[in-house]
């Protein structure tokens, strides 16, 4: 049993209790919260606040060694482009080094849980030994109409073989922009046999460029790599394309939304009652230099979640930057909110809130220390530092 508490700890399923004190019994879980007493000993007290594990719900582990590997704002074609060539620039001992620092870095840090996109099965060892919940989304995406069974074949042997290992996996989309229409709606249909799926939105203006006038980047970018069965235009917003004809019980967890309007939200939310929209602020601002409308969001009560996205597109994997990224740039975000994005909304989003995302009793959420608080204003401060307990 451990008893720990902070100048204010963050339950997130109630408002923050100044010195509260929580109660954790020996295999983890919640046993209370309740208020400081002065003559107990065994509390352990730390300056800050405490509030349960991170959820960080997109990243990519399988790239943790492309790090500066790209340069900043190449825009997404220009970023795919890079990725594409340097994906395979380390051999596989070095990319599953690579990813095994970064889990540990990840899990110190006080992430607990990951929704983690998979292109191969590089990190499924290292997950099934991981302090860290992951589960994994096995990606496909391709233009190339003859390459549609190959890669339906591969996808579903890479779920079967993380199945096997035991660790949480599924199928999912990549992008409008980046599949066939036969490979996009086969890997719709597995992806909803699952009931969540991950899928990158509107992560460049050209995406909705492309899809709504026939114009943009993407026309270079499919002529550049000769892509015989390229999406068409439909004079429609991209984000139509997933949800037009979506199953309504399928979990959604949308990515960036750097460039979604308030009619593209209104319409995804009258399309599904389970979108998340999952924002990776870092990333966005690395690749495009663009921040999404996070303020829209917030009027429409849009379900927020945080993701780091991968260190191609990143300078580190951690929760806390992301945090103090969208509280720089967007002041009126209050730290109790910031950090429900950032547990029990990305928890709610991977379907794994009944153990993580909030202090109630009986979950094993994990504890996360932050320190160098600004407690007057009750924000980050650009010395905060997180750290699991
Ligand atoms: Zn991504």
């Amino acid at each position: 049993m451990r008893k720990i508490s902070a100048d204010y700890i963050f339950p997130i399923h109630t408002q923050p209790v100044k010195n509260g004190v929580l109660t954790i019994a020996d295999d983890g879980k919640i046993a209370g919260l309740s208020a400081f007493c002065e003559n107990d000993n065994d509390i352990e007290f730390y300056d800050g606040i405490i509030c349960p594990g991170f959820v960080n719900a997109h990243c990519h582990l399988e790239l943790s060694h492309l790090k500066n590997a790209i340069p900043e704002h190449t825009g997404i074609t220009g970023f795919i482009t890079e990725i594409s060539k340097l994906r395979n620039i380390a051999d596989r001992s070095e990319q599953i080094k690579s990813a095994e620092f970064y889990d540990n870095f990840m899990y110190n840090q006080g992430i607990v849980a990951v929704g983690d996109i998979s292109n191969s099965d590089l990190t499924f060892e290292l997950k099934k030994q991981s302090k860290i919940f992951y589960h994994t989304f096995v990606e496909a995406f391709s233009c190339n109409e003859s390459e549609t069974d190959k890669i339906l074949k591969n996808n579903q042997a890479i779920v079967d073989f993380g199945k096997r290992l035991g660790i949480s996996i599924s199928s999912t989309l990549h992008a409008p922009y980046s599949m066939c229409d036969k490979l996009f709606s086969e890997m719709k249909l597995r992806a909803e046999k699952y009931g969540i799926l991950s899928y990158h939105n509107q992560e460049t203006q050209d995406e909705n460029e492309y899809f709504e006038n026939n114009s943009g980047k993407f026309l270079k970018f499919y002529s550049d790599f000769a892509m015989p069965n390229k999406p068409l235009p439909t004079g429609k917003s991209s984000i139509r394309r997933l949800l037009d004809d979506v199953d309504k019980n399928t979990k959604i967890l949308l990515v960036h939304n750097t460039f979604t309007t308030e009619n593209d939200c209104d319409f995804a939310m009258s399309a599904s009652k389970h979108i998340t929209w999952t924002l990776c602020p870092k990333s966005n601002l690395y690749i495009e230099n663009h921040l999404p409308p996070i303020e829209m969001f917030r009027r429409k009560n849009a379900k927020i979640a945080i993701g780091t996205d991968s260190l191609s597109s990143n300078t580190n994997l951690s929760m806390i930057d992301e945090l103090l990224t969208v509280s720089d740039n967007f002041e009126t975000v209050e730290l109790n909110e910031l950090l429900t994005w950032a547990t029990l909304n990305g928890a709610e989003a991977l379907g794994v809130e009944k153990k993580f995302g909030t202090f109630e009793q009986g979950k094993t959420p994990g504890t996360v220390l932050i320190d160098n608080i600004n407690t007057k204003k009750m924000m980050l401060t650009k010395k905060s530092t997180s750290k699991i307990l």
